[in-house]
């Protein structure tokens, strides 16, 4: 049954959010398709992130405890959409995947040595993380599968395997893997999370992946990694793994959304600008045409629809927690991710020639957000885990 709900945002949110726009408007979004052309090393983003400091924006889901704003969902909700605008404002702000999620999972199981040497120097932007569970020869959409092997050796661990699109893992100060401690226990008991601090001996940085043909590095890449006989120490309990990147992934996939949101808009942005700039013929403009009208305006309708869809996925979790919200994480994850590559092309579409170009942050966004519809659970596995449930 489903509870009234009062989406005004408090004054103070609404003032963070208002000028947390204002600092994108003017300081982000003007140059991130600049941006996207250099290499992520030579960007000018220390001294912004120093002035999101200074600003006390830093880490807007971070406990307050640990140097962030301490947000409820709802309003993480609304500043990420605004962060989301660029592909370069969760990083600005100290929220990016995949540091936010692992920074979440620390926070939860880490033992309070683990917290100080591994979230800490990420709370404080000063390293990064990444999540290796994901592997080039068995199925990331079952984690089940996983092939990777820890086995115990002493006091600790040792890791042999090959993991794939380890989100930042280039540059990264330690790793977060999933891998099989006991293959003979009960499919979702098999494996376990470790904590690998890099560059570590037996760990090999094998490629950044290239996505659609653009490479990256730094943050802004993929790693493939091989582990042979790598030392690492567990995260949480031995044949917990399966829960543990559950509990990462949930937070993680209604925090996409947030992000996917602003994208959308953006592109949205975009499109409108180019429709109302564009001349057809002396006396109209593209956004003239009805048939370009019909479809922003059904793009409009369902932009608004996944936000409120968002909110309410939200304020569900605050209110009665993750596991009644289940579903409908399930329902947008599939429902934003798809809303986003309809925009974005929209927006290309409407851009001609010039949305194929790194002129605009579009292409950008077509290349490297299809992957919404397959990271964090494609779509079928979303589809299916919510059919269930919609269908009872
Ligand atoms: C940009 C990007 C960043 C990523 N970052 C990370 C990261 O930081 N760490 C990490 O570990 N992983 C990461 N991943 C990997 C991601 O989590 C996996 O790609 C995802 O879990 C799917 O696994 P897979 O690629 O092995 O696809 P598979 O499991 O092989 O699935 C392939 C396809 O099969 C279909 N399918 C799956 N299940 C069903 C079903 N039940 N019914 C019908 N069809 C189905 C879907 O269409 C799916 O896309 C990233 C991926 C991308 C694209």
């Amino acid at each position: 049954m489903m509870a009234a709900m009062d989406f005004s945002p408090a004054p103070a949110t609404q003032a963070l959010v208002d000028a947390i726009r204002a600092f994108m408007a003017a300081e982000v979004l003007p140059h991130d398709a600049e941006w996207l052309q250099q290499p992520f090393d030579e960007l000018p983003l220390e001294p912004l992130r120093d002035h999101v400091r200074a600003q006390g924006w830093w880490a807007p889901s971070l406990p307050r405890a640990w140097g962030g704003l301490g947000l409820d969902l709802v309003d993480l909700a609304l500043v990420g959409e605004v962060l989301g605008q660029s592909p370069f404002g969760h990083y600005l702000f100290g929220c990016q995947a995949p540091d936010a999620g692992n920074m979440e999972l620390l926070l939860a199981f880490g033992t309070p040595t683990q917290q100080e040497r591994f979230l800490r120097p990420v709370a404080e932007g000063r390293q990064r993380g990444c999540f290796a569970m994901t592997e080039p020869d068995t199925p990331g959409s079952n984690p089940t599968q996983l092939a990777c092997r820890a086995r115990r050796e002493g006091d600790h661990f040792v890791l042999d395997g090959r993991k794939w699109f380890a989100t930042g893992a280039d540059g990264a100060a330690y790793a977060l893997v999933m891998a099989v401690t006991n293959p003979d226990a009960p499919p979702h008991q098999r494996a376990s999370v470790f904590l690998v601090p890099l560059p570590a001996p037996g760990l090999t940085l094998v490629r950044n992946i290239p996505i659609m043909g653009h490479g990256g590095q730094g943050w802004a890449s993929h790693g493939e990694l091989q582990f042979d006989g790598v030392q690492a120490e567990l995260l949480g309990e031995e044949g917990a793994g399966f829960m543990l990147g559950q509990a990462r992934l949930g937070p993680g996939r209604i925090h996409h959304c947030m992000r996917w949101l602003g994208v959308c808009e953006r592109a949205f942005a975009l499109m409108a600008a180019r429709a109302r700039g564009r001349s057809l013929t002396a006396d109209k403009t593209l956004a003239d045409q009805p048939l370009l009208q019909a479809a922003a305006a059904a793009l409009r309708a369902r932009i608004d629809a996944a936000r409120l869809l968002v909110l309410h996925t939200a304020w569900t979790i605050e209110k009665q927690g993750f596991k009644e919200a289940r579903t409908q994480v399930s329902l947008i994850k599939f429902h934003v991710a798809q809303l986003l590559q309809d925009v974005v092309d929209q927006a290309v579409q409407v851009h001609g020639a010039l949305g194929l170009t790194s002129d605009t942050v579009l292409a950008y966004f077509y290349a490297h957000e299809r992957g919404a519809r397959i990271y964090d659970g494609p779509d079928e596995v979303h589809l299916l885990a919510a059919g269930k449930q919609v269908l009872r």
